[in-house]
């Protein structure tokens, strides 16, 4: 029950074979930021950035958003608090008003392309995560990254960030981790390339999915087709793992698939690292993984990358799910 589940909060996140994996939390606003500890989350592995800054009028300055995310690190403490760079669009808010509607809003203005398009603004919210890397482990991660040269560019700002800070002798952690999301198929096909030039990978499966079966992930009339165990989304998500493991990089999981009791078998399967839920979720993903075997999982995983059809994939996943838990 609740008090079983309570009682895990202190806990470490192991397999019953002792493959350790790190459970964090996904968050979008600072008052959610106390609930991360007492989840017995290990820490923040998705800061969804764009809901804080686009909720008010105006996207907050340099300093505000620094309090922030020094807010993030410091409840953290000592583990990582991962923000994302501002994600807008899509379906989400827009980062300004766009002169007309666009078509097809999924496959334009969004992510890492509004931010690398508007240098000022990237900056300044690359600046406040630099700064609030001096109170404690913060990793920085960019979204909806579709190849090597927009990983560049967007590392290339980070490093102007750092330079500047230098100069102006502002206090920040060189060590900072640096991460993308893997999140359109192309950045998965590219994940040998990518992963040479980060220190993790966090999976959006919500997007993967999305793009890599051209399945619109908020529209009803096609979501039959909206399945996170597709064949082909659970072979980018194996050859995403085996590329960091190749670069000695970590993989996590940060969309919703991470939460779902169903696939925890999968995924552990599949060799992820860390999973990043909701807070409300995370106490009974936690009691999942504990009872899961890594080596029983890793079987189960390479039969199911031999499926052709999702359903048969869910079958295998959900079998061992019953057998564990
Ligand atoms: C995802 O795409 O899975 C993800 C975590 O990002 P978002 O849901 O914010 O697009
Ligand atoms: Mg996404």
């Amino acid at each position: 029950g609740d008090q079983e589940l309570s009682s895990l909060r202190g806990r470490d996140t192991h397999t019953t074979d002792e493959r350790k994996i790190t459970l964090s939390a996904n968050v979008e606003f600072k008052h959610e930021f106390p609930q991360v500890e007492e989840s017995g989350a290990e820490g923040i592995g998705l800061f969804r950035t764009e809901f804080y800054l686009l909720s008010g009028g105006e996207i907050p300055d340099e300093q505000r958003q620094y309090e922030v995310y020094a807010e993030a690190a410091k409840c953290t403490s000592p583990h990582q608090a991962i923000i994302r760079t501002l994600d807008a669009g899509g379906d989400k808010l827009p980062a300004e008003p766009l002169p007309e509607p666009e078509p097809n809003p999924f496959l334009g203005w969004r992510g890492i392309r509004v931010s690398l398009a508007r240098r000022g603004m990237f900056k300044e919210q690359l600046r406040a995560i630099l700064r609030a890397s001096a109170h404690g482990r913060i990793g920085v991660m960019f979204p909806l990254v579709s190849g090597i040269g927009e990983l560049i560019a967007a590392k290339s700002a980070l490093h102007e960030c750092m330079d500047e800070l230098d100069r102006e002798r502002i206090p920040y952690d060189p060590g900072i981790e640096i991460g993308v999301m893997i999140e359109v198929p192309s950045a998965a096909i590219m994940a040998d390339e990518l992963a040479k030039e980060v220190d993790f990978f966090s999976i959006g499966t919500n997007d993967l999915i999305q793009y890599t079966i051209a399945v619109d992930r908020v529209n009803p009339h096609v979501a039959g087709l909206y399945k996170p165990t597709n064949p082909a989304v659970i072979r980018l998500i194996k050859r995403t793992v085996e590329a960091a493991n190749a670069n000695g990089i970590w993989t996590g999981v940060c969309g919703e698939m991470a939460s779902d009791l169903n696939l925890i078998p999968l995924l552990i399967g599949l060799g992820v690292d860390e999973l990043s839920v909701g807070t409300h979720q995370l106490p009974k993903i936690k009691k999942a993984i504990r009872s899961l075997s890594h080596a029983a999982c890793s079987v189960m995983a390479d039969e199911a990358l031999a499926c052709r059809f999702s359903s048969e994939v869910l079958e295998l996943s959900v079998d061992l799910a019953k057998r564990s838990y």
